[in-house]
Order: structure tokens, then sequence, then C-alpha cells
């Protein structure tokens, strides 16, 4: 099966020539006195990326859930309330991983295809009188379901609230993808990883630490040891590492930072925004409905549909890959055998979306769905065209 066809997969990301020949380097001496030239600019300039000036980047060699563990193990004790709302599998999974941890999670029940509920918060909060709850979790993009969440608004609902409880945003499959606003939005940690903006393998979860939560830091009593904020920070402001650092990746994260400000980081959320655009044209010349409830609500990172009523979307995706050697996303959790998901972040051009519409088209002919060949891939190459201001045509 060809290693050419990408994957429509909402990560790992296809990593694009450039970066996986920036990831092989020979080993070097991360003790050596240059170590500190090749990381230091990697944390500056992830902090561009996050759009924060006053928060510190902390990365582990782990894959996303990692950072989730160190947020969390870093910041909080035993029997602290949290307070999250549960509307997706990686929103699940957070969520189990407090638990586990002996956090007091407060679940907020919320429908898959909807976002996190600002005016739940709220009221969540506002009842909170003696502040019981510290931090507040939200997936920014779910990728279960193609959901992105509005941080600003849960910012708003805690400040109209008066909490002081910190906020902890997820933004694994947005960061690098779609705009993120630290500072502006008030966000105490941003969990990342190096698999899916970044278009990198995956093993580096990235964070962004707010003063606030460093500082919360000090009297957390949850156990810690290998994704100890303090033990990272101390040896990055002397160059350093607290273990052996994943050299590789790191070579990879500068070359992705300079990939994507090459780009242009407002081009980049432009691209994936036209990209997403085209995958939904083409879902609605489908008929297939999008998990997602409401425009306001749809992520430019994946796309998640409903198959039509008699179908299973795991003999399609399988298919899809048998027939084709293309993956797309299974659907997760509620959405087994329900939904299919086409991932469109990362490594990723329009040419590249044609050819994952056309191949799941196919596929979903040769299983008898109720749909005409070519029409979906018609619907993206019109928008494509025309926003590409080739319109020439259409306007004769
Ligand atoms: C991919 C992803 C993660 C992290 O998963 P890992 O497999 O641990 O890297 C977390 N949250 C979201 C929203 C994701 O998409």
């Amino acid at each position: 099966m060809s290693d050419q066809n990408p994957v429509f997969i909402p990560g790992p990301t296809n990593i694009p020539d450039r970066l996986r020949l920036a990831m092989q380097v020979q080993t070097r001496d991360h003790r050596a006195p240059d170590f500190v030239e090749t990381f230091a600019p990697v944390l500056e300039d992830t902090k561009t990326v996050m759009n924060t000036r006053d928060g510190t980047v902390i990365t582990f060699p782990a894959s996303g859930t990692g950072g989730w563990e160190a947020a969390v193990s870093n910041t909080l004790s035993p029997g602290d309330t949290v307070l999250v709302a549960r509307y997706g599998m990686f929103s699940h999974r957070w969520i189990d991983l407090c638990q586990r941890h002996g956090l007091d999670v407060q679940i907020i029940e919320t429908p898959w295809g909807a976002g996190a509920p600002a005016d739940r918060f709220e009221a969540a909060l506002s009842a909170d009188t003696d502040h019981k709850i510290k931090a507040v979790l939200v997936t920014h993009n779910e990728t279960a379901t193609g959901v992105r969440s509005d941080i600003a608004a849960v910012r708003a609902a805690m400040d109209a609230a008066s909490h002081p409880a910190m906020l902890f945003v997820d933004a694994v499959s947005s960061l690098a993808s779609m705009e993120f606003r630290m500072d502006d939005w008030g966000v105490d940690i941003v969990v990342s990883g190096s698999q899916k903006g970044f278009m990198l393998a995956t093993g580096m979860a990235i964070l962004g630490v707010s003063p606030k939560a460093l500082a919360a830091m000090e009297g957390a009593k949850l156990p810690r040891t290998f994704f100890d904020f303090r033990d990272m920070t101390g040896a990055n402001a002397s160059g350093g590492f607290p273990y052996t650092p994943p050299l590789q990746l790191i070579y990879g994260m500068r070359e992705s930072l300079k990939m994507l400000f090459e780009e242009g980081l407002v081009n980049v959320y432009a691209r994936h925004f036209r990209l997403a655009e085209g995958v939904r044209r083409a879902a609605s010349a489908w008929s297939l409905p999008l998990v997602a409830q409401s425009p306001d609500l749809y992520s430019d990172t994946v796309s998640a549909m409903y198959v039509p009523e008699g179908f299973d979307s795991n003999a399609l995706t399988d298919h899809a890959f048998n027939a084709y050697g293309v993956s797309f996303g299974i659907g997760l959790g509620e959405m087994n055998g329900r939904a299919f998901r086409i991932g469109h972040l990362g490594s990723l051009t329009d040419v590249m979306v044609l050819s994952g519409l056309a191949t799941i088209e196919m596929a979903m002919v040769d299983l008898d769905y109720p749909i005409e060949l070519g029409s979906g891939v018609a619907a993206a190459q019109e928008y494509f065209r025309r926003a590409h201001g080739n319109s020439v045509k259409s306007a004769a």
C-alpha cells in the first residue's frame, strides 16, 4: 500500500518531508553547552503560537495525555474539586484522568455535538460560594465530535461569577491550526502535543503555564516526578533538561515553528478554515449531517458526520482503508458506528483534501450509500476555486 496517500485522521497528522528531514539528526550531547541554542528558541517561539507573553512554555517527552496529567498533578491536591463538561471522548478521558488522580470531578453532562456550556459553568461557579472549585477544565476542540468551544465565553462566565478558579484548556487538536489566545482568554494552562497542528511525530507534550498556575504549584500535593514543572523549568532556565530530552523532536519543533511563521499564522488559520469549509460543503452535498450542532461550533481541524440510518460507519472506514489505502477517523465513544471523521489539519492542501473526499465518496458508493459519485468533490471544488478568486466561469 502506498505511503504517499495522506491520512485523514485528526492526528497524528501528515509529516511534511521538511520536518521528517529536520528530525533526522544524529545523537548529540544534551549536556553540551550548545543545547541551549537549540532548545531556548523553541520555547520562546511557541509562546507566539499560544499568544502569550506572561506564560511559560513547558514540554515533556509524552503524548498529549501526559500533558493533561502534568497540568493536573502540578497544580492540584487530592480531593480538590474541578469543574468539567463532558461532550466527547477527549473531555471524557480528561475527566477519567482527574478521577484516577483522586480529584472530586464536578461533571456537567452535555450532549455530544454541543460545546462547552458557558452559562452552566457560570451557574455552577456562582453556586460555589466557598470556592471549592480549583480549576475549570475545557477541551477547546473536541476531536471526537468536531466541535470547537468558545474559550473567551468560558472566561467571561468565570469572571461574571467572580470565581478565582484556574482555567485549563486542552488545545491538542487546535493549537497551531486554529487561533488560540492564551493571555486574552485568561488561560492558566494550555495543553498540546507535537503530532497534530505542529505536524511532527508523536512524543512531545507542549504546555503553556500562566504565573498563577506556576504559583499554585507551591501548595499542590498530588505526587509528580517525571512531570514536575519545577524540575523542568529549573533545568530549562540554565539551558538544560532534567533527563534525556527528545532531541529529534526538538529539532523538528524548531523547523515546524519556522514553517508556521513562514506561512504566517493568520494564513495557516485561513487555510484550515478553507479546507474545513470544503469538507463541510461536501458533507452537505452528500446530505450527511455534521455532529457539531451549529455553525458557530464547527471545527476547522476535524469534521465528524453521521452516516445514514442503517449504515455502519466502521464498515465505511474499514472499506476505505482496505480498498483504497486511506485512513479516515472512526466514530469514537457514543459516535462509534454512527459517525466517521475527516481530519483536515496540519500539512494539507486543497488538492489533498479533494483526494480524501474523492476516496470516501468511492467507498460510500461501493457500500450503496445514497449519494452521487462526484457530488461532494464538486461542491468542494466549487468552493475552493472561488475561495482562491477563480470564479470567472460562474460570474459570466
Ligand atoms: C489527540 C488529542 C489528545 C491527546 O491524545 P494523545 O494520544 O495522548 O496525544 C488530547 N485531547 C485532544 C482533544 C486530542 O485531539
